[in-house]
């Protein structure tokens, strides 16, 4: 491809992306495809190269392999897991950001890439409102963009670890424990199993809503170094993925006083960013982590966007509004030096110059690649074309458009709240109140059902979880085009599927004598 025919495809994509934004409404949220479609449409060998003039065929595979068939996470109704941004600006900053292929690993590699990272987690530190000891321009702390949020745990838990192992020498690899809660995320399992390192996940109950104690902790702390254990590393969590659950911080902080080799590390993967907004910092435990904690992460690529919410297209272009897009998280540290005393193998006498130091770090010390990409480019853009007001604002509408769909759960005579509503999230069940005899596996395989339901329509794209052996349907709300009215279209699509796996549940002899119709008359 020569410059005029990238000029001219280029131009093309950029028209084929603004349909695809365009049209996004009108197409199914997630595709019905069966694993293994893909395959068989395309040749056994590596095609040989497009021709100027495709033929139809080739343009159809183009056309099914790209947009018909993704779930489209940006999608008005789409409510599973969390919503990533997608934004035009994060579009054209990955433009640019490739438009100049460099690996900058170290200062002088690429010092735009180096340099422009460095203030824009300073940045955004300042947008969260973390203490100025994770600022990089502090000198000890500091900022860094990782992959993702398991990334982000690695080298935290590579950090403590070594940490660890220099202020005690003489303990045994195998003593070393990893603790997470039996919410936190996948990413404290794996993180023990690439560091060999065993992992002990506390109980957290339903009556603390999920959140781990500060009692909790001290009794494990005990017992473990009781028995010779060495825990090293508490991967609390403010938000889990399951259910929004806001670990006790402040409680854990104290406990965690008197151990002060036992690194603290925050996953806030989705919530965090909600500490763009100052009036909920207390309650999700910025203070805490501002005190205590040794490093925190938030996953900036899933701040709920609500690009087109309320506003209509002409003003869009006028106000440019746009975040950071998939991928970036951010990963904060209290002493930059654990991090690189554990990922540095340069020897002492080839240390750059200033290396590490002010803004001129050498980030490949940072993470476990050597090579890294230009996403700051994305912070900067976003950052730029919103500003912390307009970040403030989406945030605070998205959580506003959870609130009211909690609210119409707690109202419901079909389904009830699980545990309390975090943010942007809701987890709920079908409990229906004219039958309030059902025990927990009863309403677990009624709500199997529902759920199965509600999976397999493509106009609804929305996930299960299971709270202490509580089967529930969680609903994230944050999708950048998703409007009031699509939430409440959701909600009764919802009631109808409800309705109807009662129905059936009833008909396969689970309602116990009771008619569909005094539940349909007692719920609608
Ligand atoms: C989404 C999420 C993650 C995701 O981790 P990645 O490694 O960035 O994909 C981790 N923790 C929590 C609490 C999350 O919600």
């Amino acid at each position: 491809m020569n410059t005029e025919q990238f000029r001219k495809a280029g131009y093309q994509a950029i028209d084929r992306i603004c349909e695809y934004h365009d049209t996004l409404r009108d197409r199914p949220v997630s595709s019905q495809v069966e694993p293994g479609y893909l395959r068989k449409l395309l040749p056994l060998q590596p095609p040989p190269p497009l021709k100027a003039k495709t033929s139809s065929s080739s343009r159809m595979i183009i056309k099914n392999t790209s947009y018909l068939v993704l779930t489209h996470w940006q999608h008005p109704s789409f409510y599973a897991y969390f919503p990533t941004s997608s934004t035009f600006e994060g579009i054209l900053a990955e433009l640019y950001a490739s438009s100049t292929s460099n690996p900058g690993f170290n200062w002088a590699a690429s010092p735009a890439c180096t340099e422009l990272e460095a203030v824009v987690m300073d940045w955004t530190a300042q947008l969260l409102g973390l203490d100025k000891a994770f600022y990089n321009i502090s000198e000890v702390g500091g900022g860094v963009i990782q992959t993702s949020a398991s990334d982000s745990v690695l080298v935290s838990t590579v950090a403590a670890r070594s940490r660890y192992i220099r202020e005690h020498p003489d303990v045994a690899m195998e003593k070393l424990v990893i603790y997470t809660t039996t919410q936190t995320h996948s990413l404290g399992k794996k993180s023990g199993l690439v560091l060999g390192l065993t992992v002990r996940a506390l109980d957290v109950t339903a009556q603390d809503n999920f959140a781990l104690r500060g009692d909790t902790l001290k009794v494990a702390l005990e017992e473990d170094i009781k028995a010779g254990l060495h825990p090293f590393i508490l991967i609390g969590t403010v938000g889990t993925t399951s259910s929004g659950a806001v670990d006790r911080l402040d409680e854990i902080a104290d406990v965690a006083k008197h151990y002060p080799s036992l690194w603290l590390h925050v996953d806030a993967a989705w919530a965090g960013v909600a500490f763009a907004c100052p009036e909920y910092r207390e309650a999700y435990q910025l203070p805490a982590i501002n005190e205590y904690v040794d490093s925190f992460c938030t996953n900036f690529h899933k701040v709920c966007l609500l690009l087109f919410r309320g506003i209509s297209l002409e003003l869009i272009d006028i106000l440019q509004w746009g975040l950071i897009h998939f991928d970036g998280s951010c990963l904060w540290v209290r002493h930059r030096q654990h991090l690189i005393d554990a990922l540095d193998i340069t020897p002492e006498f080839l240390r750059a110059k200033n290396g590490n130091a002010a803004t001129a770090i050498d980030y490949r010390n940072w993470h476990v690649g050597l090579g890294r990409r230009f996403r700051s480019l994305k912070f900067w853009f976003g950052l730029r074309a919103r500003g912390v007001k307009g970040i403030q604002k989406y945030i605070t509408d998205c959580i506003k458009l959870n609130n009211k769909f909690s609210q119409s759960i707690y109202e419901s005579d079909l389904f009830s709240v699980v545990t309390k509503p975090s943010l942007a999230i809701t987890v709920f069940r079908l409990a229906p109140k004219a039958l309030p005899h059902l025990r927990t596996p009863e309403l677990n395989t009624l709500n199997r059902a529902f759920y199965a339901r509600l999976a397999a329509r493509n106009d609804i794209a929305i996930t299960q979880t299971d709270l202490n052996g509580v089967f529930c349907i969680r609903m994230v709300i944050g999708s950048e085009k998703t409007l009031e009215s699509d939430v409440e279209h959701a909600l009764e699509l919802m009631k109808d599927e409800a309705m109807i796996s009662l129905k059936n549940w009833e008909v396969i002899g689970n309602g116990r004598g009771r008619k569909t119709s005094v539940i349909l008359s007692q719920t609608h």
